[in-house]
């Protein structure tokens, strides 16, 4: 057996935080873990109601994909932007779940999203993932498989070797380089199946667009993507 987790709610995640887990200040409105005030500065962009909006239009000619969309509107200094900074690197995997959680609400009856079959994180390199304890696309991809009630597997893409560092190279060497960095692995169980790439940030798409590509090589294989924000 390969590990495919099954959403489902744990005693847990049914009794609400005291503090709003944003501001970790004032006290959450009903039935949610964030407080009006912090509801109102997480904007949903609401991409994924528009067949064309800036995530799609970011990799339009680069790859076919059934759809692609990013949660919320991200800026400078903005309170997402802040959010996923703590997510990254102050040991705060429950933001990307939350993230997750609320996304996921949008996306569960939203066509095309609402035919994915297996939510899949892009994987961290396996070093970075030791020095945070976690991949926060990972914790992302819970918290929407929590919401969509589908299920999400790190089995099935899988990180292969180091990316060298990237500066020094061409815009060609660099996509060949990240490229052959990612590899699907059981490809026949993922065959004519609708995946959901999810990520933590979109800024050149480069990374997603690896790896999608590398799915799409599956039979019958369809993609989408959501990730917690674009990057300019
Ligand atoms: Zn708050």
């Amino acid at each position: 057996m390969f590990p495919l987790y099954l959403p489902f709610l744990k005693i847990a995640d049914l009794i609400y935080p005291d503090l709003c887990f944003a501001c970790e200040k004032n006290i959450p409105s009903k039935n949610s873990s964030v407080c009006i005030q912090c509801h109102y500065n997480i904007t949903p962009t609401n991409y994924h109601l528009k067949p064309e909006n800036p995530v799609t239009d970011r990799f339009w000619g680069r790859i076919i994909l059934q759809h692609a969309s990013t949660s919320f509107v991200f800026s400078k200094g903005g309170l997402l932007q802040k959010l996923i900074h703590r997510l990254k690197y102050e040991n705060k995997p429950d933001i990307g779940i939350e993230l997750g959680k609320m996304y996921g609400n949008q996306l569960a009856n939203t066509p095309p999203y609402n035919s994915v079959d297996i939510i899949i994180p892009v994987p961290l390199h396996p070093k970075k993932e030791h020095f945070r304890g976690y991949n926060q696309a990972t914790m992302f991809a819970k918290g929407l498989s929590e919401t969509m009630n589908i299920p999400w597997s790190e089995s099935f893409l899988i990180r292969t070797e180091n990316t060298e560092t990237q500066t020094k190279k061409s815009r060609t060497d660099r996509f060949e380089n990240v490229q052959s960095a990612f590899k699907v692995a059981m490809p026949d169980k993922i065959k004519d199946k609708h995946l959901l790439l999810v990520d933590d940030v979109i800024t050149t798409g480069a990374t997603l667009e690896a790896c999608a590509v590398k799915l799409l090589e599956v039979d019958g294989a369809k993609v989408s993507f959501a990730a917690i924000a674009l990057s300019a």
